[in-house]
């Protein structure tokens, strides 16, 4: 290890540059071996010192940090800065706190430095000076060396931290003008004396501003202790600040002028204050160095002043920039190698000394030789390295804090790569903000069910409190009356007393004046006793006249009374009667019940056994009587309708067709269909206004199964020719005609055609049954296909066809001897459907077309009709395959007897 500390390491170009820790101090030995003329005491003030502790550690061991501390200072951006970067951030970002540098290689990546102090844009030129200086003047003051330097580009700061003057503004003093001041405070103006040399380093020439004229100043060394000193230079006693600025003020005036002179810039050149101070050791303080060196064999009356000297440089180094050696600023390479360097050779020292080079090249420029015994060693080195914010000058700042780090012999600062993660830092904090939201939410809610369990309590609270209040004025009113009930007793006890009192007084008095007013009251008595008997006697009249009211109203009352009972038997037998009726009703309904369903098992039965015959008959329920009446005959049992009939009586079952309960009416309307199925009741059923009621069905109700069912028992009651007319004449045809438009249900349809057909079969009813669209309707439901409803269709046609025949034959052949109009069926289109059915499958319907064609070709004047229709085919195919000979032979008549029908099968060469 360095024993002989920084200052020995550059005289032998062997020494290392000492680290921070206090380890690596050198020892005590080292300072004396460096003081040896002068004595210097190892014992110092503890320094309040921040840059990393330069006077840390001496304390005790007197040791001498050997490191430069290096604290590296940001420039605020000029006014040019703002404007020429204001899109851009600043190259460097600074963490005072950690001490740290980040200089941002781009946008996304960045390295980091360290330094022994970092000073932002906004470090006062106070603090700078106490963190950077402020140590060396006291390690000075202490009689050592100490040097400060600025190192940077032109323009970042460095004669602003060091000179300037702050005559205008006190804070802005540099560290210059500081150092003086901390000095001149410290020394004692009897004993100690400062002076001070100002320099310029130029072009390897060194030039006294304090003198201009004395110029190329030699480096004086001295070979034995390797202190340096520039003689030549003018030394100027310090006795005050005032004569100290205006020193500086001087060679700041004689730097331009030189500078001017020279055609050169003060960037280009160094500035070089050299403070000497001499001190002289007094007191205890030099007595126990004495002890502790070399005095104790010294007489305390013969020893000489003990004086300690230091030395205080402090360099405003020449602009850091690189000299473009093209000559851009008008110097040739030469010129540019020398004016940097000065500059180069202290990169180089550094250099060297932080690598441990064996080697430091101190003698290759005047500035290395001149701080040889002003950096390291036993001097105190302080380095500010300044630096502009502009990301414009990136590379020069980044030399500039390469400088500066290897001057803090970290050649390598640990480059962390410390980039925040904004985003996870972002998802944190979300995932935070929704943690105390729900705690908020939480406590809210705490905080309701609290305020709702206070408001609750205190509406208990409230509550009772009313309560016993209400219950403590209770009491208090019943005491207060009770009180008040005692104390009226009490008034009227005493007030009895009174009275007793007062009447015997009274009476006393009385007793006095009765002689006097006996006449007197014996008359007011006499008439009192007259209205007495007044009164009685309008008491006795009223009472008299009150009693024989009584007597009258008792009478009126027997009679009223036998009144009631006679009514109330009266109503007692009606009561009777009605039950007597209302069970009747239960029998007949349950009578009716018992009917329909045998009825219905009856059709069933039928239905099952049907075997494919055909029931001319119009309804299942007509051949339900049939049924029963071959069943009555079979084995003499009375059918239920008979009892039926003979039971209840027609007009109370006719009745039961307006019954509210449409099962009732349901029920009713079939047993009437029922009977009207029998002859011997049909002329009984119109009588007792059955047909009516039957078509009164037709035309009112809504349900389809009582349409139906009055439909079947219409069609029944038409068979007879009375009926058919009454029928007719209530408007039958109509609302027939209607239900055949409106029905959907085969069965229904088949009732209603049934009906029609019947109708049909009426020679006097024909006009009218056409003319009120009967045939329409009749062809109407030809539309539902069903083959029961195409039989009726066909036999009502049929029954149509015949009456018209028999009515033209005798109209042909009658008296009168006029001819009568064509076929109303054909008129109202008939015939088309008669030719395509005339050979239905069905038999039923085949037969009755059949007929019906045979009956219309009776007719001559229906023959061309029937030929342009197609009938006189059908009528040849019947004439020639009908299996029924009667038709077969009629058919055959008829055409032989039709004289258009013969021209027409002659034409036709057909042979019949
Ligand atoms: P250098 O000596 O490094 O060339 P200067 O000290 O001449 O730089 O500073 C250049 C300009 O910047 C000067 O106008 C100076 O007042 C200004 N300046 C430098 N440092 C600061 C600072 N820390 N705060 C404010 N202005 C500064
Ligand atoms: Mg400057």
């Amino acid at each position: 290890m360095a024993s002989n500390g920084y200052r020995n390491g550059i005289l032998k170009g062997s020494v290392k540059v000492e680290k921070l820790s206090p380890s690596s101090n050198p020892k005590p030995s080292s300072i004396k071996s460096k003081t040896t003329s002068t004595q210097v005491s190892s014992v110092r003030r503890s320094s309040p010192a921040s840059l990393g502790g330069v006077g840390s550690g001496v304390k005790g061991d007197s040791g001498v940090p050997g490191r430069v501390r290096v604290a590296v200072r940001l420039r605020p951006r000029n006014a040019e800065e703002q404007v020429a970067d204001a899109d851009f951030a600043d190259c460097v970002e600074l963490q005072p706190e950690l001490k740290r540098l980040k200089l941002r290689k781009n946008n996304w990546d960045s390295d980091t430095y360290e330094f022994d102090e970092v000073l932002t844009e906004f470090a006062s030129q106070k603090r700078v000076y106490e963190v950077v200086a402020k140590p060396v003047v006291e390690s000075v003051l202490d009689g050592y060396n100490g040097t400060v330097m600025a190192y940077g580009q032109t323009g970042t700061g460095k004669t602003f931290t060091l000179g300037r003057l702050g005559e205008e503004d006190t804070a802005a003093r540099g560290i210059m003008v500081r150092s003086m001041e901390d000095i001149l405070a410290d020394i004692c103006p009897e004993t100690d004396s400062i002076s001070v040399s100002y320099l310029q380093l130029y072009m390897e020439t060194i030039q006294d501003l304090l003198d201009p004229t004395n110029d190329n100043i030699p480096i004086v060394e001295d070979p034995k202790t390797g202190d340096v000193s520039v003689p030549g230079a003018t030394l100027v006693e310090i006795r005050n600040q005032h004569s100290f600025v205006e020193l500086l003020r001087l060679g700041e005036a004689h730097r331009f002028a030189a500078n001017t002179k020279l055609n050169t810039e003060s960037s280009r050149s160094h500035a070089i204050l050299m403070v000497h101070v001499k001190r002289c050791v007094k007191g205890s303080e030099a007595a126990l160095s004495i002890e502790n060196g070399n005095g104790s064999h010294m007489s305390k009356n013969f020893r000489p002043p003990l004086v300690r000297k230091g030395k205080l440089v402090v360099v405003d180094l020449a602009g850091s920039e690189r000299i473009d050696k093209s000559g851009s600023e008008g110097h040739t390479l030469e010129e540019a190698k020398s004016i940097n360097l000065s500059l180069s050779a202290l990169g180089k020292c550094i250099n060297a000394l932080a690598e441990n080079s064996p080697h430091v090249p101190v003698r290759d420029s005047k500035l290395t030789r001149l701080l040889r015994d002003s950096f390291g060693g036993t001097a105190r080195t302080s380095l500010i390295v300044t630096i502009g914010p502009s990301p414009r000058h990136r590379g020069e700042t980044t030399s500039t804090i390469m400088f500066g780090q290897r001057a803090m012999k970290v050649e390598n600062m640990v480059k962390i790569k410390e980039e925040f993660d904004y985003k996870s830092l972002s998802r944190r904090l979300d995932i935070q903000l929704d943690k105390l939201i729900a705690e908020h939410e939480r406590q809210q809610k705490a905080f309701q069910d609290e305020l709702e369990r206070i408001t609750i309590e205190a509406q208990n609270h409230i509550s009772e409190v009313e309560r016993n209040y209400a219950e403590a004025l209770e009491n208090e009113q019943s005491r207060y009356q009770k009180d008040y009930k005692e104390s009226i007793k009490k008034l009227e006890e005493q007030w009895m007393l009174n009275q007793q009192k007062l009447n015997s007084d009274r009476a006393r008095v009385e007793v006095k004046q009765e002689p006097l007013d006996m006449g007197l009251a014996v008359a007011e008595l006499q008439k009192s006793l007259q209205n007495e008997i007044n009164l009685r006697k309008a008491a006795e009249e009223e009472v008299n006249s009150l009693k024989s009211q009584l007597v009258q109203w008792r009478r009126s009352e027997a009679v009223g009374n036998a009144e009631v009972l006679k009514l109330r038997k009266l109503l007692e037998d009606e009561e009777h009667q009605k039950e007597k009726l209302e069970e009747e009703i239960a029998g007949l309904r349950s009578q009716l019940l018992q009917l329909s369903f045998e009825a219905d098992e009856t059709r069933r039965s039928l239905d099952r056994g049907g075997s494919g015959k055909i029931l001319t008959g119009l309804d299942s329920l007509m051949s339900q009587v049939r049924n029963s009446q071959i069943k009555d005959s079979g084995n003499g049992q009375k059918a239920p309708i008979v009892n039926l009939f003979e039971q209840v009586g027609l007009q109370k079952i006719l009745s039961l067709l307006e019954s509210e309960d449409s099962d009732v009416r349901i029920h009713a309307v079939k047993v009437v269909a029922n009977l009207a199925a029998e002859e011997a009741n049909q002329e009984k059923i119109v009588q007792a206004g059955g047909l009516t009621s039957l078509l009164m069905l037709l035309k009112s109700s809504e349900d389809e199964m009582i349409r139906r069912v009055a439909a079947g028992a219409i069609a029944n009651l038409a068979m007879n020719e009375t009926n058919q007319e009454l029928i007719m004449d209530q408007g039958g045809i109509s609302l027939l005609s209607m239900t055949a438009a409106d029905a959907d249900d085969p069965q229904t349809l088949r009732m209603v055609a049934g009906a029609i057909a019947n109708l049909c079969g009426n020679d006097k009813l024909q006009i009218t049954l056409r003319g009120e669209g009967g045939i329409k309707a009749l062809l109407g439901m030809v539309r539902c296909g069903h083959p029961d409803v195409l039989a009726q269709v066909a036999r009502g046609i049929a029954n149509f066809a015949k009456c018209e025949s028999r009515a033209s034959s005798q109209v042909w052949y009658s008296s009168t001897g006029t001819k009568a109009g064509r076929s109303l069926l054909i008129d109202d289109g008939a015939l088309p459907w008669i030719v395509q059915n005339a050979n239905n499958e069905a038999s039923p319907i085949r037969r009755h077309i059949e007929l019906a064609l045979c009956h219309l070709a009776q007719h001559e004047v229906n023959a061309k009709d029937m030929i342009s229709g197609g009938a006189l085919w059908e009528l040849v195919r019947i004439s020639r395959d009908c299996s029924r000979e009667d038709i077969r032979t009629l058919a055959n008549r008829t055409l032989t007897s039709s004289p258009t029908f013969q021209a027409e099968l002659r034409r036709l060469r057909i042979e019949c």
